[in-house]
């Protein structure tokens, strides 16, 4: 397929209509008309085969994981998901891999009411960049400043299995069948925290989402508010698969591993009640894990309140 071929067949077929979209992909520019009186949240993110994905991942979860990091940084701002656009660097114009990709693509846009607006396709290593955008009232978006001495610390979701599967993939660590294949889905198809990042507008006083690792995303949270945190180790949620290998794997890969796309937030105590009343109708579990003190840093500590000293804090393409 040559370049224009490939953009009419898998990506202009956009399967989700919106109002506030005057022109979508076939121009030099998408025209888009935003509510009034809203505040738009933009956020980017790109994956790098070989960096962040592996070159021979299914092409249906790359797809969707490429959406998914960026509706994630919607999440952790409160934003209701809008528009986006794709940047693809494609080594082949691979029909098969196409058809896929846009298919994990595209069922994940449908859930989320998100259109895709336009974007540039090149040949060249293969690399996905997305740009997302959402609504968020005036002042009503959720940051990473604003946690106060006081305030609840909160994760959604559980911690840990992305890395896991890492390190099972990486060859580091072996688990049973079923097992890998479990913690495999949580790596290679993030749930975005969307709903609960819009339900937690006006109750949580900072949130960031979970891409780098619980320690080193909520020490930006710290860091931006001026403030430090203690954590209790074994509050930080778990799923059934991490527990089973708990004592041979350690706390690390969910204290300080990235990928888990949870959200992690801040409640003032104040509000507490406000966010018992909203648990049921967020679409994913809420663990609180930790309190915000003053001071700086990020403690946390095991079952007998020593403190939890990590091996690494978490992700860093530089370091
Ligand atoms: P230009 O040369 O003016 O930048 P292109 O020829 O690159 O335009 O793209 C033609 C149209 O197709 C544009 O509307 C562009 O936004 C869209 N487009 C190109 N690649 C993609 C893609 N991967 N996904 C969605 N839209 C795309
Ligand atoms: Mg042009």
């Amino acid at each position: 397929v040559n370049e224009f071929e490939l953009i009419a067949r898998f990506f202009a077929r956009e399967p989700v209509r919106r109002a506030d979209v005057t022109l979508g992909i076939g121009d030099d520019c998408a025209l888009l008309a935003p509510r009034a009186g809203v505040e738009l949240a933009v956020t980017t993110d790109l994956l790098v085969a070989g960096v962040h994905f592996f070159a021979d991942v299914d092409p249906a979860a790359l797809g969707h994981k490429a959406l998914a990091v960026n509706l994630s940084d919607l999440a952790a701002m409160g934003a209701e998901p809008t528009w986006f656009t794709l940047n693809l660097a494609l080594p082949a114009g691979d029909v098969a891999w196409l058809e896929k990709f846009s298919a994990g693509l595209f069922a994940l846009a449908r859930r989320y009411d998100i259109a895709l607006v336009g974007g540039d396709t090149v040949r060249g290593p293969l690399a996905v960049g997305i740009q997302a955008c959402g609504y968020v009232p005036p002042g009503q978006a959720l940051r990473r400043r604003g946690a106060a001495a006081g305030d609840r610390v909160f994760v959604t979701g559980e911690l840990g299995d992305a890395g896991l599967a890492l390190q099972q993939r990486r060859g580091q660590l072996s688990l049973p069948a079923a097992d890998a294949a479990t913690v495999g889905m949580r790596l290679d198809w993030p749930a975005p925290r969307v709903a609960a990042g819009v339900r937690l507008r006006g109750i949580a006083s900072a949130a960031i989402d979970l891409s780098d690792g619980l320690a080193a995303d909520l020490g930006h949270i710290l860091e931006a508010s001026g403030v430090g945190a203690v954590v209790a180790r074994e509050r930080v949620p778990l799923s059934a698969v991490y527990r089973r290998h708990l004592a041979r794997v350690g706390w690390d890969l969910a204290l300080a591993n990235g990928d888990d796309y949870e959200l992690c937030f801040t409640v003032p105590a104040g509000r507490l009640a406000q966010l018992e009343a909203v648990r049921a109708e967020l679409d994913c579990p809420v663990t609180e894990i930790g309190e915000v003190v003053g001071g700086r840093g990020l403690r946390i500590e095991d079952a007998d309140g020593r403190e939890h000293r990590l091996a690494h804090t978490g992700h860093d393409h530089f370091a």
